[in-house]
């Protein structure tokens, strides 16, 4: 039983997850300890507990410890079968973590997946529906697992009430990709979305970004959904390059003003641009376990986060891969991947 302790580096719920999904995908059973201790509100809320839960279904595991609130839980997994599955986080948390604890297990099942989530699709410290589907998963495709994901609802904290489906197919074995060059930007698009909230808070998040940069007028877009999904905003900038599509994202939140939302997108934009690299940072710590199981490549990003540098610690307690991190100047990072046999 590998011991897991969920307070190392980060402490958040990424540690669990990527247990979570790397213990399907091993069939390495796992006991974690102090379950995001770095967090004010500790333990297992509804999105991480949705998330053990999913996990439990799909590869029919037994669990200990699996309730609100609970620091410590033991995983025993069982053989991963694709199917169709439903899960509710029940509260506007986080959809796209629930996806991202179960994917490691579906990419390598036996069969397809099709599974419906339902919750919170746009929320601040998770990634947006927008990133899963124009940034992570294009890159799983290179790698040779196609999972295509489609929106139905938009949900954002806190009315939550929002729907996607993930479709999946496996491959059986990911190809090792290098990614160590971003190549020439391809196209540049900037989307600032409302729901239930008036349209000219979209407006003035375009205008200050048309303003602040010097991009065609057609890279900035308008979205008015129903008003039933919201209430709520996000700015994505979308930066489609030869290799790569990078988007970033700001969260519109009461007692934010609209201009603070679309420079929070367009800080992280400028400094992956300066950066010159394919990744940024969220990319960097979600595609670590994808990169992982093909057992080789490698990809060049930003300063490596807390929470990459955790991940990391727990992809080498489940896999026997060797992880290499070199410091290549001026914020750029190499990150390497090999097989150990
Ligand atoms: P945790 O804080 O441990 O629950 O993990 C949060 C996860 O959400 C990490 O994989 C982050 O990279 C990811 N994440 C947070 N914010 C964003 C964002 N704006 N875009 C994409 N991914 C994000």
């Amino acid at each position: 039983m590998l011991e897991i302790d969920g307070s190392q580096g980060e402490g958040g719920g990424q540690i669990l997850r990527s247990s979570l999904g790397l213990s399907m995908v091993t069939g390495k059973p796992f006991r974690i300890s102090k379950i995001r201790a770095g967090r004010e509100k500790p333990g297992l809320l509804r999105q991480h507990l949705t998330a053990v839960n999913a996990a439990v279904a799909v590869c029919g595991a037994d669990a200990a410890g699996a309730a609100i609130g609970s620091r410590e839980l033991t995983f025993i997994p069982g053989k991963v079968k694709g199917g169709e599955y439903s899960f509710a986080v029940g509260t506007a948390g986080s959809t796209t973590l629930v996806l991202q604890a179960i994917l490691p297990g579906l990419l390598v099942a036996d069969a397809p997946s099709l599974i419906t989530l339902e919750g919170g699709t746009h929320n601040p410290f998770a990634p947006p529906v927008d990133f899963l589907g124009q940034a992570f998963l294009p890159i799983l495709g290179k790698m040779g697992a196609k999972v295509a994901i489609a929106l139905e609802r938009a949900g954002f904290y806190p009315a939550g009430g929002g729907r996607f489906v993930a479709s999946i197919e496996p491959a059986s074995r990911l190809t090792p990709l290098a990614l160590r060059e971003r190549g020439a930007i391809v196209s540049r698009v900037c989307k600032a979305v409302v729901a239930g909230l008036p349209g000219e808070i979209a407006m003035r998040e375009l205008e200050i970004l048309s303003r602040k940069t010097a991009w065609g007028e057609e890279c900035f877009r308008p979205v008015q959904l129903s008003a039933d999904q919201g209430p709520g905003n996000v700015v994505t900038i979308a930066l489609a390059s030869e290799h790569v599509t990078e988007v970033f994202t700001g969260f519109g939140t009461r007692g934010i003003r609209a201009e603070a939302v679309a420079e929070e997108a367009l800080g992280q934009a400028r400094d992956y641009l300066a950066a010159d690299v394919p990744l940024g940072t969220h990319l960097a710590d979600q595609l670590l376990i994808p990169f992982a199981l093909a057992g080789g490549g490698s990809f060049v990003t930003q300063s490596l986060t807390p929470h990459t540098v955790t991940n990391i610690d727990v992809v080498r307690k489940f896999l026997e891969v060797q992880v290499k991190t070199s410091d290549l100047g001026k914020g750029r990072w190499v990150v390497e991947f090999g097989n150990t046999d």
